[in-house]
């Protein structure tokens, strides 16, 4: 084996098929080694065109790239992420997020809504704001010890859809508060401003 293969063999020791590359990241050398879809060739080495998953055919001699346009998305202060309320207690309720910027996620992750961040106003009690099974708009206020934050304390955030406790039929948005098209109860939320009035997509 060459110098420049074992060079290029030992530089391999992280990167198996499959690792994870970004554009312009050097891959290699040509001597021995093909530059495959994804890749370019510069002075003689090999460089990643676009950001995705390595792929390495020993048999061919040959690497290559296989676009991942996706990368993993994680939610950051100030994004707005869409979930669904999982858990509500008096001070902190637990939101399985489903999308974020109006990307739906492949992956969810777990947000903690707390009673001091869900309106504008002193609410003792988070449960008379917020219910299992609610979806909420919110925005991310921390992400420290990867734990997730919200706050649902502006107008546009907070409940875009919720269901009658008593006979599950969809809450809809009247000037008094939300009202049961079926069973006529009315219920309170912390609702967002276009609750009911999302554009098609947004949910489910
Ligand atoms: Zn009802």
């Amino acid at each position: 084996m060459n110098e420049a293969v074992s060079d290029f063999m030992s530089s391999l020791k992280n990167r198996k098929t499959g690792a994870f590359v970004y554009p312009g990241e050097k891959l290699g050398v040509i001597e021995e080694f093909l530059a495959g879809s994804g890749t370019y060739v510069e002075n003689g080495e090999l460089f990643s065109s676009s950001t995705g998953r390595l792929s390495l055919d020993l048999s061919r001699k040959e690497i290559s790239v296989i676009s991942q346009t996706h990368s993993p998305r994680i939610p950051k202060v100030g994004s707005v992420v869409v979930g669904q309320v999982v858990a509500a207690s008096e001070k902190t309720a637990t939101i399985r997020i489903d999308q974020i910027d109006d990307v739906k996620l492949g992956t969810s992750f777990t947000g903690i809504l707390h009673v001091s961040d869900v309106g504008r106003t002193y609410t003792s009690n988070l449960t008379d704001m917020v219910k299992v099974g609610d979806f909420i708009r919110a925005k991310v206020i921390s992400t420290k010890n990867r734990e997730f934050h919200l706050s649902t304390r502006e107008d546009m955030l907070g409940v875009v859809k919720a269901a009658c406790v008593i006979c599950g039929q969809v809450l809809i948005l009247q000037r008094n508060g939300l009202r049961c098209p079926n069973c006529g109860s009315i219920a309170r939320r912390k609702v967002a401003g276009d609750y009911g009035r999302q554009s098609s997509g947004w949910l489910m």
